[in-house]
């Protein structure tokens, strides 16, 4: 910084910095040696998704669409295992493309400022009813004519009813509030007589506006939808191929983790994920292996500023006082970080081959009751069984020399996100063309 005002600001304020030798050696001390497990899944399923904003017309910038692509990559171990030939750093290219048409791309389409979509009075209530309109029809079915969509998995995690006190247009409180169930996901409020959507409970059309930036609320839809379409077909693997869903991996970009207005959900996702894991062992299989991957953000930059200090094959729980002193740089504001936004905990990983990885698993926990006793149980590795070994197998088995700490997955779904073509009515048929039995 060379502005002397900008440095003497800086002078003032709590920031993450490098560490210095010692106090990256004291850090790196409370490292441990990484648990292997050896035995890896079947398939693997990562998604990506982008956001996208774009002005219609040239000539007018601020009239504004944005899109949204979710993408899933499903990779079967079989066919990745002669991805490189033996001894070659390089891959064969034909089969990355076949790859590739083992992925779905889905894309939403929704209004940003100055659009009003079906004729909605302001550009929030049309924002409303693209957000109902896609996330309920068969774009993110699994499966033709069940509930296994978006729009049923908002359902099921909230115990088959969705509550919302207020009306999203005027505020009206009806007595009980709205209750969506099951066929009766939409409703008229009985004050305004306006339609209210069951979708309209994750409240990302709070953030738009009718002539500002809308980007966040693009942003936020992207994180929900990714997080809800992965569980809905979780969802759907553990009510109809349990032990197939127990040999899986599903990897997301970004952590275990819901933002802004559909935080809610992130709560109702853990319970899923840990009701899944009940009903699979109650069944005799082992839960299917969940992973959030970060490229980015504070966990990821504090690691990088470690890595040369770090030996290979180590790793440690991300838990609240480490980050407090070493990543936030000041103490806590809560008695539980990420209690309102994260379903997974964070773990720094570096691998045999030294390259260095952020990874969310999911807290082994049905709920977050009580705060204090989570925030530290949450740190406790024994809770989490063999669950971090499979997760960090994964992630060795698929670390790759072509893409700087990422692995393939990821970096596959990234890249099918950005070149797919695929128009956004398909039905999702990654799971059914791929012989698991669901039709
Ligand atoms: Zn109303």
């Amino acid at each position: 910084m060379k502005n002397p005002d900008v440095a003497g600001f800086l002078q003032d304020c709590v920031y993450m910095r490098e560490p210095t030798d010692e106090e990256a050696a004291s850090i790196v001390a409370t490292y441990q040696p990484a648990p292997l497990n050896l035995s890896l899944p079947i398939k693997i399923v990562a998604s990506d998704a982008s956001p996208y904003s774009e002005p219609i017309n040239g000539k007018f910038p601020s009239t504004q669409i944005g899109y949204v692509k979710i993408s899933l990559v499903l990779i079967d171990l079989k066919d990745y295992d002669g991805l490189s030939k033996p001894g070659s750093r390089f891959v064969d290219p034909f089969k990355v493309a076949e790859m590739h048409r083992n992925a779905d791309a889905i894309s939403f389409t929704l209004p940003g400022s100055n659009i009003r979509y079906k004729g909605a009075k302001t550009v929030q209530a049309g924002f409303r009813r693209a957000v109902w309109d896609q996330l309920s029809d068969e774009r993110t079915s699994f499966a033709k004519g069940t509930d296994f969509t978006v729009r049923g998995t908002l359902l099921d995690i909230d115990g088959g009813t969705v509550e919302m006190k207020k009306c999203p247009v005027c505020g009206f409180e009806p007595s009980g509030g709205f209750k969506f169930i099951q066929e009766k996901e939409i409703q008229p409020c009985p004050d305004c007589n306006e339609d209210v959507y069951l979708t309209d409970s994750l409240r990302i059309h709070e953030q738009m506006s009718d002539f500002g930036d809308n980007t966040s609320a693009m942003t936020r839809f992207m994180n929900a939808a990714e997080h809800l379409i992965v569980a809905t077909l979780v969802r759907m693997l553990a009510h109809y191929q349990p032990k197939a869903l127990s040999s899986m991996a599903f990897i997301l970009d970004g952590p275990l983790a819901i933002f802004g207005q559909p935080a809610r959900i992130s709560f109702r996702l853990l319970s899923l994920y840990n009701r899944i894991a009940q009903q699979l062992k109650k069944q005799g299989y082992p839960p299917p292996i969940i992973i959030g991957l970060q490229k980015d953000g504070q966990v990821m930059e504090h690691a990088r500023a470690l890595n040369r200090f770090l030996p290979n094959n180590s790793y440690r729980v991300v838990d609240d006082t480490y980050r407090e002193r070493f990543i936030i740089g000041t103490s806590a504001l809560t008695d539980n970080f990420g209690h309102e936004t994260y379903y997974g905990q964070d773990f720094i990983f570096k691998t045999e081959k030294g390259r260095i990885f952020t990874v969310g698993i999911p807290y082994p926990f049905g709920d977050k009751q009580n705060r204090k006793l989570f925030a530290k149980q949450k740190a406790d590795v024994a809770f989490y069984g063999d669950q971090i070994a499979r997760a960090f197998d994964v992630i060795r088995y698929f670390e790759f020399d072509l893409y700087e700490n990422a692995v393939v997955p990821i970096a596959l779904a990234h890249r099918h996100a950005s070149i797919s073509l695929v128009p956004g009515g398909k039905v999702l048929d990654l799971v059914t063309r791929h012989g698991l039995g669901i039709s």
